[in-house]
């Protein structure tokens, strides 16, 4: 993996954008970082990052938290009361990896449509909407995934995100957004944040994706009025932080510093596409790559998931499983041209045995 104090180590990372390490200069701006005790609203670089993110998006408020996982929750806990029924796809991070927290700590119900590569559109979405009645089940949140993970990092296009949002004005339905790569869709795209943001009445972001931070994630809120309730959830949940600026200040370096080069991070994920097609064709689809995950399907491969995790781990190259025969790689801030160099070699021993 690149090191970001230029020395190297064995392993190149693909399983996931999560594993970057914070570089030298945002150490840096952590070290330096003015604090105080955010409970009491008083942590200046807290108060800054989030001010910096509701304003990039266009909306009012935004709430520093822990994780993604903790700022969808708190999203849809503002959104979708306990009996109450959000929508979402049925490969969505929030019905996937967070553990069944919207049940859990939400009292949410979810129907979840199956739908090609995660995205929802109006025309899926509206038969499923049901109105509060007997016995019924109200249908009162929305949630779309932009990048879609599982989805091969597939980004939904402004004008199927246009169409949710009058769907949802029409209803009255309420509209969130799992933005945890959102930014990897604003620079394949050139759509501007803002322009997503008005779509939206609750956003969650990560910074400790391909931005690059340690830890953290913001809830973005559209309306201001509801950034009380937003803080008053966090805390209930345990995620209420002290002198939490130092890992603001690696946020606020992320916004500001790495946000650009994600364009880097997807023309080295078509790069992996394209020469595995090349090698291997059908296990990758170049024109499927439209940010910074790769999906490998080995239907048809020699190997399963396990073999070629196995084989690529041997040459110190990790990869991710999606399924018995679906493998995920992803490009991240670690993982530069050499590396994926290294990635091409193990995965091609793998995939062409002799
Ligand atoms: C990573 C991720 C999250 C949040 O994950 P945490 O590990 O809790 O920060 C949410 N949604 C999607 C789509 C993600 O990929």
């Amino acid at each position: 993996m690149a090191d970001n104090d230029g020395r190297r180590s064995r392993t190149v990372d693909l399983r996931s954008d999560t594993v970057t390490r914070p570089t030298a200069a945002m150490r840096e701006a952590m070290a330096q970082a003015d604090v105080g005790d955010d409970v009491y609203g008083e942590d200046p670089t807290i108060n800054a990052l989030e001010a910096e993110v509701a304003a990039m998006f266009g909306h009012e408020a935004a709430v520093f938290v822990p994780s993604g996982t903790m700022g969808n929750l708190i999203s849809l806990r503002l959104l979708c009361g306990e009996g109450e029924e959000l929508i979402c796809d049925a490969d969505a991070h929030i019905v996937s990896y967070e553990a069944g927290a919207a049940a859990a700590h939400g009292g949410i119900q979810t129907r979840t449509p199956i739908v090609p590569r995660g995205l929802l559109s109006a025309e899926v979405v509206e038969p499923q909407l049901r109105v509060a009645g007997y016995h019924a089940v109200p249908t009162t949140a929305l949630a779309v995934e932009q990048t879609h993970n599982r989805g091969g990092g597939a980004v939904y296009p402004i004008e199927t995100l246009r169409d949710l949002r009058a769907l949802a004005d029409s209803h009255p339905l309420t509209l969130h957004c799992d933005g945890a790569r959102i930014w990897n869709a604003h620079v394949a795209t050139g759509v501007s944040l803002a322009e997503y943001g008005a779509l939206f009445d609750t956003m969650s972001v990560c910074l400790s994706k391909g931005l690059g931070a340690p830890v953290g994630s913001l809830v973005v809120l559209k309306d201001g009025d509801r950034a009380a309730r937003a803080r008053d959830v966090r805390h209930r949940l345990g995620g209420a932080m002290r002198q939490a600026g130092v890992l603001a200040a690696a946020g606020l370096h992320a916004v500001r510093h790495h946000l650009e080069r994600l364009a880097d991070d997807h023309a080295r994920a078509r790069r992996l596409a394209e020469e595995i097609a090349a090698f291997a064709p059908g296990v990758a689809d170049p024109a499927a790559v439209e940010t910074n995950i790769v999906v490998l399907d080995l239907a048809h491969a020699p190997v399963d998931t396990a073999g070629l995790a196995a084989a690529c781990a041997a040459e110190g190259v990790l990869v991710s499983s999606l399924a018995p025969r679906r493998v995920r790689l992803v490009t991240h801030l670690d993982v530069d041209d050499a590396d994926v160099d290294i990635a091409l070699a193990a995965i091609r021993a793998a995939l062409t045995p002799r």
